[in-house]
């Protein structure tokens, strides 16, 4: 299916015409596997003008068809009208660069180039453009490392974003995003609750907000009328009295093993420790408490409604795509549990309708069983008619000594600018396997343009500056004790008022103390492994007495000699070091060096099947450097037992990735975007925007006394 463009004679004397193809939805990278998935549907009248063009011969024309344009701003009725008179319609443009579904501005706006942004547009001096504050839920939220960076980057394109709401059903990580974030009203619950709840506590506002006080007649209110006629009554002796409710949610907080919607009562007469969960027809006495809950929780935006979110970001957890996993269902990923909150998301996004969307995942969701689930994520979002765009980013390329690739998918109204993907600042290889379908969603620039890209970060330039800390390390908070040394450790150690962070005004912050600056305590047998690891490059647990490195670099126990032990009689190089990846590898016990960029900071912080002791010291990567190389800014502290801060960063976005997609976002928001290529370049000075304003209230400056 196509549009004419031209009719020629070509030099055979054949009749030829070009043709620019419309796509339907199977045509485009959602394929036609996505169609059977029955939670949601495709019009399948509905295609995509793509720009791809080709030269046929006039006979090959089968018949015309009538195909209408349809902008996604006309009123419904006037679309209902237009489709019904033709036999196909479309209303976005599709590209495969970043698998981008488009509306049609851009392709009106014309400009063909790379688009460049020259100016930050709140330099030193300038005020913040747009005075409305746009509202962002972080779902998944973990500790905040995503919304954190959208906050950051908005902020640099002059656009307040503020996270008001954040759902994860881990306590210690909802725990580190409260204290960070002081004013998000951060729920500990599973996205499923949420969703529920959102849904109850609509149906709540409507009837006792919208609807007025006085549209009595449900239960409840009956049941306060009655009572209220005993008011002067004495309360039996084991009674209590609400005092007023406290806070609402969706689920099981009592164990019954029944799901419903629940209310936190504060008592008459006790204070919040005594607070308990009661369902809502054990409140049927307290009909006032109950409407002054609503009514406060409507005007404080408690909960979101339908239309009142600007943004949603997350990132479902898919652990069914992971290589580690072996049960993996193959056939139909939506199967399994385990990929479920993929949908959940997409049902929350659905409810809530959002201007924009945006979601991480890890590349697998592209890769196994053959992008299965990232197609999903672009079907579901098309199907419910928001623009969608895909593109894999690596962290290393924003300024910092990882690599780490994820997938990230946009989401936005046809009302609104298509956020396009920011390119690379600093030039880290890529690596890894790009997935086929999606090979040209990597968020890089064309190896042969010019690129004038800084230099890729390194271990040292990140951490060389934190002080020495032992394998027991009892503190978690600490001197620095000297100052920065690199231009990323200036940065990095800013306050959050010169990081322009205006979510963190906290008084309790301990101003120039370094934080979570401990490493996971090794045992005895490790540690004393650990301090037999040489201080030198690539030294692994190879360099161990007793293992020798055979055929094909495949290490064995040296027949030989003894086998060496610890003080405790085990082994020093344990079996499986020996057999890790069949004794292929030399990540076991592995030190990092200085000069290299880190793979992927992960979620646990035992030595033995991956690299991360620390160059010289003789212990593991300190929470706080693990971090750094995720960007987090020094003031963000961590909440919990020492492995589940390990979990909260190797969990995170990493900042600056967050960071330059949150500018991206703010320039949509302004309306900036031109042209339809997928990608932009950043400020030149992006990435030291806060060196600038640096103003030496650092917190790494230690104050003398
Ligand atoms: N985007 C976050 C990291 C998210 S990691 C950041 O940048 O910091 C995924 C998170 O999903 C984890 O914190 C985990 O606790 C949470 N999670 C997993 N299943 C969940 C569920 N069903 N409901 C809510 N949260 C869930």
């Amino acid at each position: 299916m196509g549009r004419i463009t031209e009719f020629f004679e070509g030099t055979d004397h054949g009749l030829y015409f070009t043709c620019r193809s419309f796509f339907r939805v199977a045509d485009t990278v959602i394929s036609p596997k996505l169609l059977q998935v029955h939670d949601h549907q495709h019009n399948d009248r509905r295609v995509f003008l793509s720009e791809e063009k080709n030269d046929n011969l006039i006979e090959s024309i089968i018949c015309k068809l009538y195909i209408v344009y349809v902008d996604p701003d006309d009123i419904p009725q006037a679309k209902d009208r237009l489709i019904s008179n033709s036999d196909f319609y479309y209303d976005m443009c599709y590209s495969v660069a970043c698998s981008t579904f488009a509306n049609m501005r851009a392709e009106n706006d014309g400009a063909a180039d790379i688009d460049t942004t020259s100016d930050i547009s709140c330099e030193e001096g300038k005020p913040v453009a747009d005075l409305v504050t746009y509202s962002l839920l972080d779902l998944y939220s973990g500790c905040g490392a995503m919304s954190t960076g959208l906050c950051l980057g908005a902020e640099l394109a002059g656009i307040k974003l503020e996270a008001k709401w954040a759902v994860d059903m881990n306590s210690h990580a909802c725990e580190s995003l409260k204290h960070n974030h002081p004013s998000t009203q951060v729920r500990n619950e599973k996205a499923e609750d949420f969703l529920s709840l959102l849904q109850q506590w609509n149906a709540l506002c409507k009837k006792y907000v919208i609807h007025g006080s006085n549209s009595l007649g449900s239960d409840l209110a009956q049941a306060s009328n009655n009572d209220e006629n005993d008011e002067n009554e004495p309360l039996p002796k084991d009674v209590f009295e609400v005092a007023r409710l406290v806070d609402i949610c969706y689920g099981d907080p009592n164990k019954t093993g029944k799901n419903g919607l629940w209310f936190k009562v504060r008592w008459k007469k006790y204070d919040a420790s005594q607070d308990t969960w009661e369902p809502i027809d054990g409140l049927s006495g307290s009909y006032e408490c109950f409407k002054e809950f609503v009514q406060s929780g409507y005007r404080d935006s408690i909960l979101p409604l339908p239309g009142s979110v600007d943004v949603i970001c997350g990132g479902p957890p898919c652990q069914g795509v992971s290589g580690f996993n072996r049960f993996r269902e193959h056939d139909d990923p939506l199967k399994d549990d385990k990929n479920k909150q993929l949908v959940v998301f997409m049902d929350i996004v659905k409810y809530l309708q959002p201007k924009y969307v945006l979601m991480e995942n890890v590349v697998d969701i592209l890769k196994f069983a053959d992008g299965f689930l990232g197609r999903y994520a672009l079907s579901r979002l098309v199907a419910m008619n928001y623009q969608a765009r895909l593109g894999m980013m690596v962290a290393g390329c924003y300024g910092l000594p990882q690599f780490r690739m994820r997938a990230f998918i946009w989401g936005a109204l046809p009302s609104m600018v298509l956020p396009k993907f920011p390119l690379p600042t600093h030039d880290v290889i890529k690596r890894g396997l790009v997935p086929n379908a999606f090979s040209r969603c990597l968020v890089a620039y064309e190896e042969t343009t010019n690129k004038h890209l800084k230099k890729a970060l390194v271990l040292e330039d990140a951490i060389s500056d934190l002080p020495k800390v032992q394998n027991h390390q009892p503190n978690d908070v600490m001197e620095y004790g000297s100052d920065p040394k690199t231009e990323f450790q200036r940065y990095i150690r800013l306050s959050s008022k010169d990081m322009k962070d205006h979510s963190f005004v906290d008084a309790r912050t301990k101003e120039g103390k370094l934080f979570d600056h401990q490493p996971l305590q090794l045992n005895n047998d490790d540690h004393e492994r650990v301090r037999q690891i040489p201080v030198q490059k690539g030294a692994n647990f190879r360099h161990l007495k007793g293992v020798r490195v055979g055929a094909k670099n495949t290490v064995e126990l040296d027949p030989d000699i003894p086998r060496a032990l610890v003080s405790s009689g085990k082994p020093l190089v344990p079996d499986y070091a020996i057999s890790f990846i069949k004794g292929k590898s030399s990540k076991p016990f592995r030190r990092l060096w200085w000069d290299e960029t880190v793979p992927t900071v992960v979620t646990r912080a035992e030595p033995h099947n991956q690299a991360i002791l620390h160059p010289t010291q003789h212990r593991v990567l300190t929470v706080r450097e693990n971090a750094r190389l995720q960007g987090f800014p020094d003031y963000y502290r961590l909440f919990g037992p020492i492995k589940e801060k390990y979990i909260q960063v190797g969990n995170a976005v990493s900042v600056p990735v967050a960071r330059a997609l949150g500018y991206s976002l703010g320039q949509a928001l302004r309306g900036e975007f031109v042209g339809d290529q997928p990608l932009f370049k950043l400020p030149e000075d992006f990435t030291c925007i806060g060196q600038a304003r640096a103003t030496g209230s650092s917190v790494g400056v230690v104050e003398t006394e």
